[in-house]
C-alpha cells in the first residue's frame, strides 16, 4: 500500500470504529490546505473524495490541475464576501457561513446547472475572540436565511471548538450537539454536523458528529 492510502486507510479505521460505537455514519474531509495537488491526487488515488479548502484561490489552482478527478470540494474557511462568487461557482459545500450578509451573493452566484450549495453554519461556539463563526443564538435566524435562498442548501453547522483538555472540548462538541438537534427539528435537509480535527476527531464522533475534517494525520503536519 502507498503512503498516503495507508494513511487513509488508518484514519478511516478510527472514524469507522469510532462511528460504529456512536451508531451512525461519519463523512471524512480530507483538508488539503498548503499540501499540493500531486498529495490531493495521491489520497484520490486511494479513494478519498471530499477535500476541505481554506483558501479560495489555492482552492481553485489545486481545482485546475485536478480537473480530471471527480473531487467533492468544501470551503472551510473564513469567506470574504469579495469571493462569494468563486465559491458559488466552484465548490459544493461552503462549511463556514457566519454571516447573513453573504447569503445573497452566495445565492446570485450560484450556477443553476449545478445543484444547490450545501451549507454549514459555523458556530464560534467557545465565544474565542479571534475566532469567526456566529453566536449561538444567532444560529436560528442564520440558518433559516440560508434555507430559504434559491441555490443553496441548508446542511447543518460547523465548528472549532478551542484546543483545551478533552472535558472542556467534549463540552463544547455536546453544545454544538444540541445546537444541532434543535435546528434539524424546524429544517428538513438538515443532517451534518462538522466538528472534529485530526486531534479529536473520535471524541467529536462520540459526541454526535456527522462529519469530521482531517488534515495532519491524512497529510502529515503542515509546512
Ligand atoms: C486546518 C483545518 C482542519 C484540519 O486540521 P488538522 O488538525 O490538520 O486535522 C479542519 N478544519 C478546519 C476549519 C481547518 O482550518
Amino acid at each position: 500500500m502507498s503512503a498516503p492510502a495507508a494513511a487513509l486507510a488508518a484514519v478511516r479505521a478510527r472514524i469507522d470504529e469510532a462511528a460504529a460505537r456512536a451508531g451512525h455514519p461519519v463523512a471524512l474531509v480530507a483538508v488539503s490546505k498548503t499540501q499540493p495537488a500531486a498529495a490531493v491526487r495521491a489520497l484520490a488515488a486511494a479513494g478519498q473524495r471530499a477535500f476541505g479548502e481554506n483558501y479560495v484561490q489555492e482552492a481553485l489552482a489545486k481545482q485546475r490541475e485536478l480537473a480530471d478527478l471527480a473531487l467533492e470540494w468544501h470551503c472551510i474557511g473564513p469567506l470574504q464576501s469579495n469571493k462569494c462568487r468563486e465559491v458559488a461557482a466552484h465548490f459544493a459545500w461552503l462549511q463556514s457561513l457566519d454571516r447573513e450578509k453573504l447569503i445573497e451573493p452566495l445565492s446570485r452566484h450560484r450556477p443553476p446547472d449545478l445543484p444547490p450549495l450545501n451549507v454549514l453554519v459555523q458556530v464560534n461556539i467557545d465565544a474565542e475572540a479571534s475566532k469567526s463563526g456566529c453566536a449561538p443564538a444567532d444560529v436560528p435566524r442564520l440558518a433559516a436565511a440560508a434555507a430559504a435562498a434559491p441555490g443553496l442548501r441548508l446542511r447543518g453547522l460547523m465548528a472549532i471548538p478551542q484546543p483545551a483538555e478533552p472535558a472542556r472540548r467534549r463540552a463544547a462538541f455536546a453544545r454544538m450537539r444540541a445546537l444541532f438537534d434543535a435546528l434539524a427539528r424546524d429544517h428538513a435537509d438538515v443532517d451534518t454536523l462538522s466538528m472534529g480535527m485530526s486531534d479529536d476527531f473520535e471524541l467529536a464522533i462520540a459526541e454526535g458528529a456527522t462529519m469530521v475534517r482531517v488534515g495532519s494525520a491524512l497529510f502529515g503536519p503542515r509546512g
